[in-house]
C-alpha cells in the first residue's frame, strides 16, 4: 500500500501542475477526491476533503475525523485539518487557494477568520470532485459580516499560521513516569525529554490570544515516534482546535496508524489563579477513549 499524501512540496506541486497543463490553483480541485479519502468519518460516513494553497508554495490536505463513542464536539473537521497540518510543518504565513469538497459549514468559516487576510483566500466548492468543478471566489464572499480577531486583537497579534513566541517555561514540579504501567515505560523514559520539550514547543507556538492559556500535547507511539500539536483558539471560543486534536493530526500526517498505537503523552498549560482555560480533562477524556493505553502527564508552566 503507497503512502498517503498530505503535503505535496512546492517542486512536486509544480511539476504534478505542469504534467497536466494546469497551474497549481487549477490542480487543487482535482486533488479533492484524493483529500477525501483521507477521511475517518465512522458516524456521519461523509467524507470531506479540502486542499490548500500555502504562500510558501507547498499544497496541504485536510479531512474530516470522527471519534465515535465521544460528543460530536471532538470531531476535528477537514478545513481545520488542513490548516493544522499547514500550521506544524511551518507553511504559510498564508493560505492563497483552497478547494474543499462541500461548502464549509459555519464553524470552519469561522475558524479559517484566524488568518491573516483570508477574506482574500479564493475557495472552490467542488460539490464531490468530477471534471465541473465550479469557480474559485473570495471566503469573503461565502462568510460576510465576519466576526474575528479584527474586532477582539490588535493588528500587530500574530494570528495562525503567523509565528507565535508565548514566553513559557515549565514550573518545575515533575511529574515522574513510575505509574506508566502500559508496558512501555523504557520506550517512555527514553523519549522523556522529548516528549516534554515538544509539547512545551508546542505550547510556545500556540495561538491562544483570547484566553491567554496556551497549551500543546506530544503524544508518543509504541516506536517511539513523537508527535505535537499546537491549541488553535477561535474569536468565536467553539471552533477551536484543542492541543489535544492537533496532535492527532500530526499523528495522522506523520503516518502513526492506529489510535490505539499512542502509548504516552505530555500536555503542557497554566494553571492556577486567572487561568481560565484548562485542556486536561478533556485532552484525558478523549485519549482515554480512542488510546486506552496511552498514559497522559500534565506539566504546569509560567
Ligand atoms: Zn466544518
Amino acid at each position: 500500500m503507497t503512502k498517503p499524501t498530505y503535503i505535496i512540496s512546492s517542486s512536486q506541486a509544480q511539476s504534478l501542475a505542469k504534467s497536466q497543463n494546469k497551474t497549481i490553483p487549477e490542480l487543487l480541485p482535482s486533488l479533492v477526491k484524493q483529500a477525501q479519502d483521507l477521511a475517518r468519518p465512522p458516524i456521519s460516513k461523509f467524507h470531506v476533503g479540502t486542499v490548500g494553497l500555502s504562500s510558501d508554495g507547498r499544497v496541504f490536505f485536510g479531512a474530516n475525523i470522527e471519534f465515535p463513542g465521544l460528543p460530536l464536539h471532538h470531531s476535528i473537521h477537514a478545513e481545520q485539518f488542513l490548516i493544522t497540518n499547514v500550521a506544524l510543518h511551518g507553511g504559510g504565513p498564508k493560505l492563497l487557494y483552497m478547494a474543499v469538497s462541500a461548502a464549509p459549514c459555519g464553524h470552519c468559516r469561522q475558524f479559517l477568520q484566524e488568518l491573516r487576510d483570508v477574506a482574500r483566500t479564493m475557495i472552490m466548492i467542488t460539490n464531490g470532485g468530477g471534471d465541473d468543478h465550479g469557480e474559485y471566489r473570495p471566503i469573503g464572499d461565502i462568510l460576510p459580516h465576519p466576526f474575528g480577531p479584527f474586532d477582539l486583537l490588535d493588528q500587530e497579534m500574530p494570528l495562525v499560521l503567523e509565528e507565535h513566541k508565548n514566553v513559557l517555561t515549565l514550573n518545575g514540579e515533575t511529574e515522574n513516569l513510575r505509574n506508566l504501567t502500559n508496558g512501555y515505560l523504557e520506550l517512555a523514559k527514553k523519549n522523556d525529554g522529548l516528549l516534554k520539550s515538544e509539547a512545551l514547543a508546542a505550547a510556545r507556538g500556540s495561538h491562544a490570544p483570547y484566553s491567554g492559556c496556551p497549551s500543546g500535547v506530544a503524544l508518543m507511539d509504541c516506536d517511539g515516534n513523537v508527535y505535537k500539536g499546537c491549541y488553535m483558539e477561535s474569536a468565536a471560543y467553539n471552533p477551536s482546535m484543542m492541543p489535544v486534536q492537533a496532535a492527532l493530526v500530526a499523528y495522522i500526517v506523520g503516518g502513526g496508524g492506529g489510535y490505539d498505537r499512542i502509548v504516552a503523552a505530555v500536555l503542557v498549560e497554566k494553571e492556577g489563579e486567572g487561568v481560565m482555560v484548562r485542556q486536561e480533562d478533556t485532552a484525558r477524556l478523549l485519549l482515554k477513549h480512542i488510546s486506552p493505553k496511552c498514559e497522559l502527564r500534565v506539566f504546569h508552566c509560567i
